[in-house]
């Protein structure tokens, strides 16, 4: 939600935007003018990445206003058939797989099948499993321009169908999931029965009870971080916890943490953004991890691995989903590669 009391309309918010980048006097005329409600570029150029919310000193959440007016307008131009794919996925048949009662409970929303061979292993023994469109969070609503999705409704309904399972605490693999169950939650005052556990949390607690077990990986890594992770940034400490616990340096770059570049994959389904562009800028953030010294490249979501992991296994960086280079340092064997699909 955005706070327009908060805002001083200093223009950080459209200065810092990597993807905009406008010069000062710019940036507060169009920012006036999303207050306004009046026509302006920034709703047809913002890529959705939700990084101004971080960047904004106030609190105020430009993104949210920016995101209102993108659908207001209907000038987010973002391809039909992607659009169709997103909606086809909130109809995904659900399942519940049952694991062992003393064992947690994870959700996997729509990825549970993406990416063979990554829930297997020590990691995942025994947990019950919840996939499907009943445990699709809708946040990642707002990359398609419908904020208006991310609703009270929705989100209620996503939050009565985890705590259906009656479990104190539930794991979420997807970012955006957790992001919807600690941030957005708090806009519709909607309060949960039970606690979310953000993946990395699960990893992190994991390593550390079965340390006898990890051979450090001494390797240098880069993160790419999901857009979703701008609502939740906290849990970043948490991550770079199990890093060193697993003997990975998180390589010192220009796009991570507060800087951090998109994936490339929203930019993928924007019709006003040609494939040549869409390109450069995955290659500019995978350069940077490459320049940096990073070996290997991390992922936290499935939609950012599936875009980038070929691209980055051509600049000579292993690419990982973050539990399956964890897996590594248990002494495991990953049956399809780190990034749930092997590559040449
Ligand atoms: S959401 Fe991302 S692309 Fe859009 S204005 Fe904010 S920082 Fe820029
Ligand atoms: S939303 Fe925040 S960063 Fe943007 S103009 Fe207002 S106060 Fe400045």
């Amino acid at each position: 939600m955005f706070y327009e009391e908060k805002c001083t309309l200093c223009g950080e918010c459209l200065m810092k935007c990597h993807y905009l980048a406008y010069p000062e006097n710019k940036a507060k005329e169009e920012f006036q003018k999303l207050i306004n409600g009046e026509p302006s570029p920034v709703t047809s150029e913002c890529i959705t990445c939700a990084a101004c919310n971080m960047y904004c000193p106030e609190g105020a959440n430009p993104f949210d206003l920016i995101n209102v007016r993108q659908e207001e307008t209907g000038t987010f131009k973002f391809a039909k058939r992607i659009l169709k794919m997103f909606d086809m996925g909130t109809k995904t048949p659900s399942k519940i797989i049952k694991g062992e009662p003393d064992k947690p409970v994870m959700n996997l929303c729509l990825f549970g099948d993406m990416l063979p061979g990554v829930f297997e292993g020590q990691l995942y023994d025994g947990l019950t499993f919840l996939k499907g469109g009943d445990y699709f969070c809708w946040i990642g609503m707002v990359h398609t321009g419908r904020p208006s999705l991310v609703n009270k409704i929705n989100i209620q309904r996503f939050v009565d169908n985890l705590a259906a399972t009656e479990a104190d605490e539930i794991i979420l693999f997807h970012d955006d999931c957790y992001a919807t169950l600690v941030n957005k939650v708090k806009e519709f005052d909607i309060s949960l029965p039970f606690k979310p556990i953000h993946i990395i949390e699960y990893l992190r607690d994991y390593v550390k009870e079965h340390q006898d077990q990890v051979n450090k990986l001494n390797i240098k890594i880069a993160y790419q971080q999901p857009c979703a992770s701008r609502y939740t940034f906290e849990k970043d400490k948490i991550l770079d916890e199990l890093f060193e616990l697993i003997g990975a340096e998180r390589v010192k770059r220009k796009y991570d943490k507060e800087s951090a570049l998109c994936c490339g994959g929203i930019q993928a389904a924007m019709e006003n953004v040609s494939a040549e562009e869409e390109n450069s800028w995955r290659m500019k953030n995978l350069m940077d991890a490459k320049e940096a010294g990073a070996e290997a490249y991390i992922f936290l979501c499935p939609l950012c691995i599936m875009g980038n992991r070929g691209r980055a296994k051509a600049q000579g960086m292993e690419p990982y989903i973050l539990s399956n280079l964890v897996r590594v340092a248990l002494g495991e064997e990953l049956t399809h590669g780190g990034a749930g699909k092997k590559l040449d």
